[in-house]
């Protein structure tokens, strides 16, 4: 196994940080306060590319293989100070893009992927509703066969970047499934200036504010039959091979916070003195350093195998469930320990370790809660209804 990056990567790493730490992020304290997304800050984002690095270039991409993308998204993590920008992206790439690349048409393709790489349209992911959080197979939005077009209606909510999307892939039930669950539901590519499409309201939230996020409602919204992702039926099992990428290449960005705060970290208990030493000299603020490093470590080697697999076209789904976990509570264990070796400055806003620490609460949620995500790894392992209780 070879663990070097090669002289491409290496240079391609260093291209992303300095366009991060140039370009990216300028406005992110104000941004944060007011909730806004800062849409010049993603258009410097399609310019550079990072819309389009996992698609092929024929459709518009930069065409990296998998194991470079995550390099990439992960040095985008470590040099942009939003992190709010940057999950953002992963919405667009891995809740929308990925399911044209991997289940698309050529037609849905060429239609639609350009525009997203372009930054022409934002994509984003429309699965969760008010009744329906983990319990995906409960959701409540009707597709309806009506000649060459469906009828959809429904609510979506918690929808990241719902308030500025140009294109939805909604999940809906199209059918009992003939009695079987999992074949009740579609997958639909949704532009947002279809009628009966309406942003309904933005959310407001704790963390990663830069990132719009809101509830989206459809009403009798006419969708065209040519826009079903797969066939009919096929929404859950396209669900489930796809979120493979959700729930490891969304978490690039994460690896790469943890290497900022780590640096911080280290310069803060190198420089501080207290007793007249420096604070770093104490061994509970050293040990804290340290498990930081353990921490960034195990989640770099957990995602790159992610990389590594995909690149082979194996499937990943125990390897980026396991990344999942790690990486997401890595980074809320690592914000929290930047915050107490800074003392009352992790605490103010002057050096932004709070709002870090806000940013890594969402992790262990979206994608699939902490908690599910072990009932999923047990049922993977053969403990059947470990999640659902039942064995579907
Ligand atoms: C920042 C952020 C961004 C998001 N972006 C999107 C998006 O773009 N698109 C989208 O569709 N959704 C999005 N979501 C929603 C997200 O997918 C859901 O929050 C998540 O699936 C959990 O659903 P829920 O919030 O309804 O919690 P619930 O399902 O109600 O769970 C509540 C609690 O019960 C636990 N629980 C539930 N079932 C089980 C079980 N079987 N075993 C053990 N514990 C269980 C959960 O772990 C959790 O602790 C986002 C959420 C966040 C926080």
């Amino acid at each position: 196994m070879d663990f070097e990056l090669t002289p491409e990567q290496r240079g391609l790493r260093r291209e992303i940080i300095a366009f991060a730490r140039q370009e990216l992020g300028a406005t992110v304290a104000e941004d944060d306060r007011t909730g806004r997304f800062p849409i010049e800050d993603w258009r410097r984002c399609a310019d550079f590319g990072v819309l389009g690095w996992p698609v092929p270039t024929t459709y518009g991409g930069g065409g990296l293989d998998p194991l470079t993308t995550i390099i990439a998204l992960e040095a985008l993590g470590y040099g942009c100070r939003d992190n709010g920008l940057v999950f953002a992206i992963g919405n667009h790439l891995w809740g929308c893009a990925v399911y044209l690349l991997n289940h698309g048409t050529e037609e849905q393709k060429n239609r639609f992927l350009k525009p997203l790489c372009d930054g022409g349209l934002i994509g984003a992911h429309a699965l969760s509703e008010p009744e329906a959080g983990s319990d995906v197979l409960s959701l409540r939005t009707t597709a309806v066969r009506d000649g060459d077009r469906y009828l959809l209606n429904g609510t979506k909510c918690f929808i990241s970047n719902g308030p500025e999307a140009g294109l939805f892939v909604v999940f809906a039930r199209t059918g009992d499934g003939g009695g079987r669950a999992q074949n009740a539901l579609s997958a639909f590519l949704v532009p947002a200036d279809l009628p009966g499409v309406r942003k309904a309201r933005e959310l407001g939230k704790m963390g990663l504010r830069t990132t719009p996020m809101g509830v989206v409602e459809f009403d009798d919204t006419p969708v065209p039959a040519a826009n079903l992702i797969g066939r009919e039926g096929a929404g859950y099992s396209i669900f489930t091979s796809t979120i493979e990428w959700e729930r490891s290449f969304m978490f690039a960005g994460h690896v790469g916070v943890m290497e900022r705060l780590l640096e911080t970290s280290v310069e803060r208990a190198s420089t501080r003195r207290q007793f007249g030493r420096p604070i770093g000299s104490f061994q509970a603020v050293a040990h804290q350093i340290a498990d930081m490093k353990i921490r960034l470590e195990t989640a770099r080697l957990l995602l790159y195998r992610v990389g590594w697999l995909k690149r082979e076209g194996r499937f990943a789904l125990l390897d980026a469930t396991i990344a999942k976990i790690v990486i997401s509570e890595a980074l809320v264990q690592t914000a929290l320990a930047a915050a107490e070796v800074h003392g009352a400055q992790g605490y103010v806003t002057d050096l932004a370790i709070e709002r870090e620490l806000r940013d890594a609460l969402g992790g262990p949620i979206f994608a699939g809660t902490s908690s599910v995500q072990r009932g999923v790894l047990a049922e993977l392992l053969g403990l059947q209804g470990a999640l659902s209780g039942e064995a579907r």
